[in-house]
């Protein structure tokens, strides 16, 4: 059994394959393309019991995963993040059963690290040198970190208004960074052309290469992996490009293909702000891509994707297997971050927050009912975010001061 069972890229629209020892982008047809692998080879040649001996980071699934040669792993030991039951939250919504896979616990604070660990090793097995990326904050902070570990140069552009540490995450890893008074297509065009003038850069921008999402299906092999190798009813995703969604639906149904899951495949939800919902839009007209969203607004700054590259792909993944998608206000994301925190002691991010006021929208519904098993990604760190929470009303003492009695 090799080290991975990659065999080939594959585009999920025209259905060309590529090889995948090349230093590849799009299709020619302009869709992502993904990762494939000799599945029976892997179904042969390791089992769950062989899994569960290994170091709890996400190379565990390294045969999964398109990076030959261990010598090219790039690893700050990502992976293997938290499952926690939310029982009190649960109990509040109606969803008795939540639980909670909490990327916070990740570095650079992100589930971004996943997507960044796999992306930067295969890129380095490959012999790139550089990268270069749009970013909403988190992705460019996770890959500029990644590349650092790796010795390799990141050129990084975000807008002015991304999270503040995510520009100090990419400084203090040594990227060449911008940020650019605009939004990530904004940016993107602007590295699109530093790039192609350059030379010696790949852009890795999100579904702009196929391995950031290999990166990220581990979220799903691990979510198998700690419920004793099955799926829940529900997952939902705080969705922005939508790798995470696209990922782990990938994901399971690889584990579909080597027997280690049944035939059933968990609800999966989109879960995006009110003020950038293209996915939401679409999904509700039963389209199969999406309209691009004029001015995108959130405190979720790491969903606001006006318009996914990966479209199609989430709304198949959503229609597929039997999901939905549902948008939530700031105000609504904002009170859940409170209280999931007073509640359960767990500060998470404003995307997370949102995926859990989703559960409490879609259980008052009755779209989840109280027998689901209902898995929420918080996809970072609620310490990433310090100014999603008011410290006004803390009263302010001198040394001679008193505490009321
Ligand atoms: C990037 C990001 C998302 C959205 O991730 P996609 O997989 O691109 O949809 C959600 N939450 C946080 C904190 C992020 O940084
Ligand atoms: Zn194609």
């Amino acid at each position: 059994m090799m080290f991975s069972a990659l065999s080939h890229l594959e585009c999920p629209r025209c259905g060309a394959r590529h090889d995948a020892d090349r230093v590849t982008n799009l299709c020619h047809c302009g869709s992502p393309l993904l990762a494939g692998y000799d599945l029976d080879q892997v179904a042969a040649g390791v089992g769950p019991e062989v899994i569960a001996t290994r170091p709890p980071s996400l190379w565990r699934y390294h045969e999964l995963l398109p990076v030959r040669s261990p010598n090219h792993v790039v690893t700050l030991g990502e992976g293997m993040t938290p499952l926690l039951p939310l029982a009190r939250l649960g109990a509040e919504y109606g969803a008795p059963r939540l639980l909670m896979k909490d990327e916070g616990l990740i570095p650079t604070g992100s589930f971004k690290a996943r997507g960044a660990a796999v992306g930067v090793s295969r890129a380095h097995e490959l012999g790139v040198k550089g990268v270069a990326m749009p970013t909403n904050g988190n992705a460019g902070a996770a890959w500029a970190t990644y590349a650092a570990r790796a010795g390799m140069r990141s050129l990084i552009a975000m807008p002015v208004d991304a999270p503040e540490i995510t520009r100090r995450e990419c400084v203090v890893a040594g990227a060449e960074l911008y940020a650019v008074r605009g939004h990530i297509g904004q940016c993107g065009q602007l590295v699109n052309r530093a790039v192609a003038e350059r030379g010696g850069y790949q852009e890795v921008s999100t579904l702009k290469e196929p391995y950031r999402l290999e990166g990220k299906k581990t979220m799903g092999l691990e979510l198998a992996e700690q419920l004793g190798w099955r799926v829940p009813d529900v997952i939902l995703y705080p969705t922005g490009g939508g790798v995470g969604l696209i990922g782990i639906h990938k994901g399971l149904r690889e584990l579909q293909r080597i027997g280690w899951i049944g035939d059933r495949l968990p609800r999966l939800v989109a879960v995006q702000a009110a003020g950038c919902a293209p996915i939401v839009q679409a999904f509700h007209s039963g389209a199969s891509t999406s309209e691009p969203w004029p001015d995108p607004r959130t405190i979720a700054f790491g969903i606001t994707v006006p318009k996914p590259l990966g479209d199609f792909l989430i709304l198949d993944a959503l229609y597929a297997t039997g999901g939905t998608a549902i948008a939530v206000d700031d105000a609504d994301t904002l009170a859940e971050q409170s209280r999931c925190a007073a509640l359960e002691g767990t500060f998470v991010c404003p995307e997370g927050a949102a995926a859990l006021a989703a559960v409490r929208a879609l259980s008052a519904s009755g779209w989840i009912t109280p027998d689901d098993e209902v898995v929420v990604l918080n996809t970072g760190a609620g310490l990433k975010y310090p100014d999603t929470v008011s410290i006004e009303d803390v009263p302010v003492l001198d040394p001679d001061g008193v505490i009321p009695s």
